[in-house]
């Protein structure tokens, strides 16, 4: 299905299937719909997979029909009883596939959890290492504009410096993502009050 999509002046075709995009939202907001996000307003948690899947779109242009149901679906395993499975029965191994590339194994320690991301990265397909960057480029702008409500301050930048070290490992899969990621970690930092 062809979509007309406005972004500022220009106007592109975005080709991917809407009704697969809307599949993959409507599954993500019913397996995340008791789940809300760490900010002081405790968002529903729906807004962030949303907020990924927008970013690829529209930010990067990608038309990867898989990626982007993957980005709208990539915190359900790792954070609802959704299995990889279900996943793969309801959209297909493709997604299945990115899905499993981007979720955590929660029964280690979250240390360890957080070296095997930055271990891992450089390994990625090419739809994950995407997909990882926006992931990170989400959460950076959220320790930003609505950070989780008790994180100090030297939270907030660790945070930030451990994704400057996953997406070391993603890095030349997506450029204009890259770019992006420039900017926000930049932007986030700029308001924390660590660089100028
Ligand atoms: P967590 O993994 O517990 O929390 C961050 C994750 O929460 C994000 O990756 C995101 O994951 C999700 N999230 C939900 N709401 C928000 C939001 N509003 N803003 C941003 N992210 C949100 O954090 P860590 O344990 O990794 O802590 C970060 C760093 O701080 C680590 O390097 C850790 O070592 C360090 N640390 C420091 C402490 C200190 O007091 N100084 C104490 C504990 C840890 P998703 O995309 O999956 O939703
Ligand atoms: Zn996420």
């Amino acid at each position: 299905m062809k979509q007309q999509r406005t972004t500022g002046r220009t106007t592109k075709l975005l080709l991917v299937d809407a009704a697969v995009l809307l599949r993959a939202a409507t599954f993500a907001a019913d397996k995340h719909r008791h789940q809300r996000r760490k900010d002081a307003d405790a968002s529903p948690y729906i807004n962030h997979p949303l907020a990924v899947a927008c970013l690829l779109a529209v930010e990067a242009n990608v038309q990867d029909e898989a990626l982007l149901a993957a980005a709208l679906l990539h915190d359900t395993v790792e954070d609802t009883e959704a299995t990889l499975l279900e996943l793969e029965e309801t959209f297909g191994p493709t997604v299945r596939g990115i899905v499993e590339e981007v979720t955590d194994d929660k029964s280690l320690p979250k240390k360890e959890r957080k070296a095997l991301q930055v271990n891992h990265a450089p390994h990625a397909s090419v739809a994950a290492r995407q997909l990882k960057i926006a992931d990170k480029i989400c959460n950076i702008r959220d320790i930003a504009d609505c950070p989780p409500a008790d994180w100090s301050t030297s939270r907030k930048v660790e945070y930030l410096s451990w994704t400057e070290d996953v997406v070391r490992g993603c890095r030349g899969a997506n450029a204009t993502l890259d770019a992006v990621y420039d900017q926000a970690i930049k932007k986030a930092r700029r308001k924390l009050g660590i660089e100028a």
